[in-house]
């Protein structure tokens, strides 16, 4: 029976091909009709045999393009029109529609095998891509996306590929990027600023790897610097190179065999590793594993992905190396490196030989990095695969701007059901990730056409960021309080609408009395939030350049809250007696003291006090020390009291400290002593949420801030809450971490609004 449907497919559906696979289908299907694209979403109308076209909507469903979202599927019977063919039909849209820019996605099966097949005309070519593959988000340099305004415009397709863009059939059809061999980018090698003119530029690179080289190679995003993972020598000469001797390396394995030979790996990792978002996945090390230790020192973990570009793909199938270490090609704390004259003159020092392209990266992005705990994903860098597409949220905002943190910095930039947060920006303190903060949010400005009238900014005074936001005219500004950021962030991509009770747990955001805060339980919801409890405040001497060494934060908190004769000379064997006195006397005469209820900071004082750590070279390494010393399981916790103090529920960790330095005297060891530690913030965390669920009956608790990048504590936390009935919520779309602090201020700025 001839029948007509018409179907509406909701949520990110442009920019990734949809359209001419609609087409492929009905083709395939033999129906007729049309696809547009429209401000509702995707449009469609399909005529033909009934049977046919219930075919057609399930291989839709099952086979939609590798990186769109798919909300909602419409599907409903109408008039016939006896369509003499299928079309794709000119976007409609009443007002302004938002035109998005997909992700760059890793190269996809088909891709690969054309790459490897001996008898295909892209054989051995390392920019193949198609329609499901590719890069996207870092090519271009204006929206709408079309060839014109990459930068492959500089490349005249030869007629081969033409015919292919111009074949709705072909899966090459309006792949903007298409390329090959005869007509598209080409590989070059460079070595100390100087072309080099080499003909196996592959085999001669792969040489150069095996035999202990540091190579700069160009990626999709910017570069990288790799060195065979398994050479101990060389990992270390390169951390000596790049000035970073302890941060984890991430590692690029051949294929998933070898990661299963080096990493215990669940399915569910194994699916985001080979998924076209290809992010670095962390995983457990197996024991006796040929990676380098100096890869990631006195880490359980590896950061390990797949090959994502035809590149590595080949790199690695003429290789004899397992893995290589794939490190962002930067200076220590600026942004990446896009391209070979600024590899050149900052990756010198570091890399021995460049492998380039003239494919240029309009958008430098980094790879994202991604954890699973019992099947569920928690993201810590969003990034590459997942930027610039947006987080669609429950209800419509103003044009918004949320400037973000200062430290792994992300900005966010909404409007409407959309929030666009940029990929990872970095650390704002460093003058060139400054400018590269600025030039993206003037690009994500002019590409969503999104004007914000609304500016969100931390209350932190002295963020790089905030002073950017304050400075801007003609717009609203709205301080957001870091902590209810946090909060805000995880409840958008929940869609929670009631008041909840937020657990913000992080190292530093400024709080509305001016002090650190960080151990923060927020009840409300984007209206305001009432600090309903927190950890007592404590002095943190010298104030930042304590975090530095966190033994000086074990001293002060020994000092502040059980006195000087508690300061056995056993305890902080080997430190300076005269930096001990100096501290003593910061804390009798209160002065350059800075006060924190930071849980992060609890962490570092304790890694201290149990000398796990004593200094730290990069941001929570002596919290992920700590972490990594305990058991995973759970212990009888350690005693500390519970004050109420106008309605606000203060913890008093005095006892949590002398029962840990008691145990350490006792020579008791410190993986038992961190287990216990970590048992008791779930416990008092536990104990204050009952406390406000019996006040105030509400029973969502959302857990946010980057404390929650610790797994012992994430999983622990969510176990003891599901078990007392409360509805546990964390963030998997946007990272826990200050990452995610721009999404939650244009939430509660235009929440204020109203
Ligand atoms: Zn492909
Ligand atoms: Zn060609
Ligand atoms: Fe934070």
């Amino acid at each position: 029976m001839q029948c007509n449907y018409s179907i509406v497919i909701k949520g990110v559906v442009q920019g990734v091909g949809f359209r001419p696979f609609v087409y492929r289908l009905a083709y395939k299907y033999g129906l007729k009709g049309w696809v547009l694209n429209s401000n509702e979403g995707l449009k469609v109308e399909v005529e033909g045999d009934e049977k046919r076209i219930f075919s057609f909507i399930s291989d839709l469903k099952q086979n939609r393009p590798p990186i769109s979202i798919v909300e909602s599927i419409d599907v409903k019977k109408a008039r016939l029109h006896r369509y003499r063919e299928f079309s794709i039909r000119k976007s409609i849209g009443k007002g302004r529609n938002i035109t998005l820019i997909s992700p760059d996605i890793s190269t996809c099966d088909q891709c690969l095998k054309d790459v490897m097949n001996k008898n295909n005309r892209r054989h051995n070519y390392p920019f193949t891509n198609c329609t499901d593959c590719g890069p996207r988000f870092s090519i271009i340099k204006n929206t709408p996306y079309d060839r014109e305004k990459t930068t492959m415009k500089h490349f005249v397709m030869c007629s081969e590929c033409r015919d292919e863009y111009e074949n709705p059939l072909n899966r090459r059809f309006h792949a903007q990027p298409n390329a090959c061999n005869v007509c598209g980018p080409q590989l070059a090698l460079f070595k100390n600023g100087k072309s080099e003119k080499v003909k196996e530029v592959i085999s001669t690179t792969v040489r150069r790897l095996s035999s202990g080289g540091i190579v700069a190679i160009k990626g999709l995003g910017g570069f990288h610097i790799a060195v065979d993972a398994s050479n101990e020598k060389k990992v270390k000469e390169l951390r000596k190179r790049k000035n970073r001797p302890h941060k984890p390396f991430a590692v690029m394995m051949s294929n998933i065999k070898t990661v299963e030979k080096y990493c215990v790996i669940t399915d569910k990792e194994k699916d985001i590793l080979k998924s076209p978002r290809s992010p670095v996945v962390l995983l457990r090390k197996k024991k006796g594993s040929k990676i380098a230790c100096s890869v990631a020192p006195s880490n359980p973990y590896l950061g390990v992905m797949l090959p994502y570009t035809p590149l590595h793909h080949l790199l690695f199938k003429r290789g004899k190396f397992d893995a290589l270490v794939m490190t962002s090609g930067n200076r220590k704390d600026e942004p990446l490196v896009g391209e070979i004259e600024e590899a050149a003159d900052n990756l010198s020092g570091i890399a021995d030989y460049f492998l380039s392209h003239n494919r240029g990266i309009k958008n430098r992005n980094d790879d994202s990095v991604v954890f699973y705990l019992k099947d569920s994903p928690t993201i810590i860098r969003r990034s590459r695969g997942y930027a610039p597409y947006p987080i669609l949220l429950d209800r419509k905002l103003e044009p918004t701007l949320g400037v973000g943190p200062e430290l792994k910095n992300t900005f966010c930039l909404a409007e409407g059901e959309k929030a666009f947060i940029s990929q990872h920006i970095g650390n704002l303190e460093n003058l060139e990730t400054f400018e590269f903060y600025k030039e993206m949010i003037n690009k994500f400005k002019y590409w969503f056409k999104i004007d914000p009238q609304i500016v969100a900014y931390d209350l932190h005074p002295d963020y790089l960021s905030t002073r950017f936001a304050k400075e801007l005219t003609g717009v609203k500004l709205i301080g957001v309080q870091h902590h209810c950021a946090h909060i805000a962030s995880c409840m958008a991509e929940n869609r929670i609408k009631k008041k909840v009770i937020g657990l913000s747990f992080d190292g530093t955001g400024y709080g509305t009395d001016g002090r650190i805060w960080g151990c923060e339980f927020l009840v409300g919801d984007y209206n305001g939030f009432e600090r309903k409890g927190r950890l007592r405040y404590l002095p943190l001497p010298g104030g930042e350049v304590a975090i530095k060494k966190p033994y000086r934060i074990g001293i002060a908190y020994v000092l502040y809250l059980l006195g000087k004769d508690r300061l056995k000379n056993e305890l902080f064997k080997g430190i300076d007696s005269r930096e001990i006195e100096v501290i003593k006397k910061q804390i009798d005469r209160d002065i350059n003291l800075t006060w924190t209820s930071s849980l992060g900071r609890l962490f570092d004082a304790v890694s201290g006090i149990l000398r796990v750590c004593s200094s730290i070279t990069f941001e929570a390494q002596a919290a992920m020390a700590l972490e990594y010393e305990a058991k995973d399981t759970i212990l009888s916790p350690y005693d500390y009291e519970i004050v109420e103090k106008n309605g606000c529920f203060i913890i008093e960790p005095t006892k949590i400290i002398e029962g840990i330095l008691y145990d350490y005297l006792h020579n008791i060891n410190r993986s038992e002593i961190s287990t216990r530690f970590h048992s008791t913030i779930i416990k008092f965390s536990k104990d204050i949420c009952l406390r406000i669920r019996r006040e105030t009956g509400i029973d969502k608790v959302v857990l946010s801030g980057g404390v929650f990048q610790n797994r012992l504590f994430l999983g622990g936390m969510i176990d003891e809450l599901s078990n007392a009935k409360f509805e546990v919520f964390t963030q998997r779309l946007v990272p826990p971490n200050d990452g995610g602090i721009s999404l939650g201020q244009v939430m509660i700025a235009n929440a204020r609004l109203h």
